[in-house]
């Protein structure tokens, strides 16, 4: 079976279900937390990514900060990689751009015991 919004192919054993939907883990953690349309900052998000198109390799220097505390440390939980970067930085704003980078295929979810961890694809 494949993931229903990805369409990677999934282990039935990693399955998770979601509103109705067979998903992968990282699209699991992508929709249980939804950027807000009505956000200025996912607005302001989006028109970068528009930017991107084209030039994948662009991130904001957040986006590279948690590239290299990831390929330092290895594979954190998003608390401690929170913690890692910059304490005025807030979950949420780590969590976009962690979809962002899961997006460009540059980081991944991954369970590490009754943990989610973040991880470098
Ligand atoms: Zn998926």
């Amino acid at each position: 079976m494949n993931c229903d919004r990805c369409n990677k192919k999934l282990d039935p054993n990693e399955k998770r279900e979601h509103l109705g939907q067979a998903l992968c883990e990282d699209c699991y953690m992508v929709v249980l937390s939804p950027v807000k349309t009505c956000d200025p900052w996912a607005v302001h998000s989006a028109k970068n990514l528009e930017k991107y198109v084209g030039n994948q390799k662009v991130l904001t220097p957040l986006q590279e900060k948690m590239l290299d505390i990831l390929a330092k440390k290895g594979p954190l939980t998003p608390d401690s990689l929170l913690k890692a970067c910059d304490e005025s930085i807030d979950l949420e704003e780590i969590k976009r751009e962690f979809a962002s980078l899961r997006h460009m295929e540059k980081v991944r979810a991954a369970k590490q015991g009754p943990d989610i961890v973040w991880q470098l694809w």
